[in-house]
């Protein structure tokens, strides 16, 4: 192997979408696949989960849903959460967020989701927009209004005041305007409980396995293993330095493996010194800085490691979530970091 392989766990991210939707129940779940589906791909992700029965996926830009149409064909809702220009994607449905996106969209019709800012301050319609579309709802009903929609700050902290404030919001706004279904909980909120059920829940980071209950342990199924080849395989003394900064200096003896994955492939810099690649069943810990094509290893107690073979860098034993802590992030960022380098399989449904 000379690339990295990436592999994405289909079946995994379908049986991840069907918890969330037993959970949820009578609820329908959305599919979020923004940012090419976390970076995981959201043209194999999606159809995966089209045949699996999912019936609405969101994306972040235009962009994002008409090559996500052209990947799925008529019949699923594609709603774009940046929303767009009246009659610019007839073939998508724009989240409108501001009052001027609801006139502009009112005056050409057709179908729409409508944003309510209760504590996020993105987007959305806020208070004053609220108020002003309450006392004249007019342009709502020449729109087909597929939801009503807002979005939780804290649902990843479930004793967070915001999360209660926010739905009692998001309540008290539907019930100033007409009738329609709703939309409420991310991957998080839907493990708010019952009162944060809705018509339609958006999980994204929960369907690639990324942990929603924070702190607890993950109710999801991994979908994500990251192998990255070992180029060379080199023997320093002890005292000898490795990488740039030379910041590891070797206590006896050592063998270092250098592996083709840097932090231009996604394996962040703030990784540099932290965390391990498994071989063999064992650990090898990452030394030194990781550079941009490279990142390097002690595999002194891994000796039947051979150049040619891998190191995996995302699996069981550390996964996105694990990862993240190290580098001082989240999950969501490891997985839209990974790199275009590497080649892809994908494991069906
Ligand atoms: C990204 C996003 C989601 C999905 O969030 P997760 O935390 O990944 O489940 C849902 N709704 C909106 C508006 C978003 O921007």
């Amino acid at each position: 192997m000379e690339q990295g392989l990436l592999t994405v766990d289909c079946g995994a991210i379908v049986r991840n979408w069907r918890r969330l939707s037993a959970l949820h129940a009578p609820g329908a779940v959305a599919a979020v696949v923004k940012a090419d589906a976390y970076g995981l791909g959201a043209a194999p992700v999606a159809r995966a989960l089209r045949a699996a029965g999912c019936a609405h996926f969101f994306v972040a830009h235009p962009a994002e849903g008409e090559a996500l149409r052209a990947a799925l064909g008529e019949g699923p809702m594609i709603a774009v959460l940046d929303g767009f220009a009246p009659g610019a994607h007839p073939r998508l449905t724009p989240v409108l967020n501001s009052l001027a996106d609801v006139r502009a969209h009112a005056a050409r019709g057709g179908e729409a989701i409508l944003h309510i800012d209760t504590g996020m301050a993105r987007l959305g319609l806020d208070a004053a927009e609220l108020d002003a579309l309450a006392a004249d709802p007019a342009p709502l009903a020449r729109l087909d209004l597929r939801f009503v929609m807002t979005h939780l700050a804290c649902a990843d902290e479930p004793d967070h005041p915001l999360n209660a404030a926010q739905r009692a919001r998001f309540e008290a706004a539907c019930a100033r305007l007409p009738a329609a279904p709703r939309s409420l909980a991310n991957s998080s909120g839907l493990f708010l409980g019952a009162g944060f059920r809705s018509d339609l829940a958006r999980p994204g980071c929960a369907l690639y396995g990324i942990n929603p209950t924070p702190g607890r342990p993950n109710p999801m199924e991994r979908a994500v293993t990251l192998e990255v080849p070992v180029l060379q395989i080199r023997e320093i003394a002890a005292g000898e330095t490795v990488g740039y900064g030379a910041t590891w200096r070797a206590a006896r003896r050592s063998r270092v493996a250098t592996c083709a994955a840097g932090y231009a492939d996604g394996w962040l810099r703030a990784l540099s010194g932290k965390g391990f690649g498994v071989a063999h069943g064992r650990r090898a810990p990452l030394i030194g800085r990781v550079s941009m094509d490279l990142t390097t290893f002690d595999v002194t107690d891994i000796p039947e490691l051979r150049p040619g073979e891998t190191l995996t860098l995302l699996g069981a034993e550390q996964d996105a979530d694990a990862a993240a802590a190290l580098a001082g992030t989240i999950g969501y960022e490891i997985l839209t970091a990974l790199g275009a380098r590497y080649a892809r399989r994908y494991l069906p449904a």
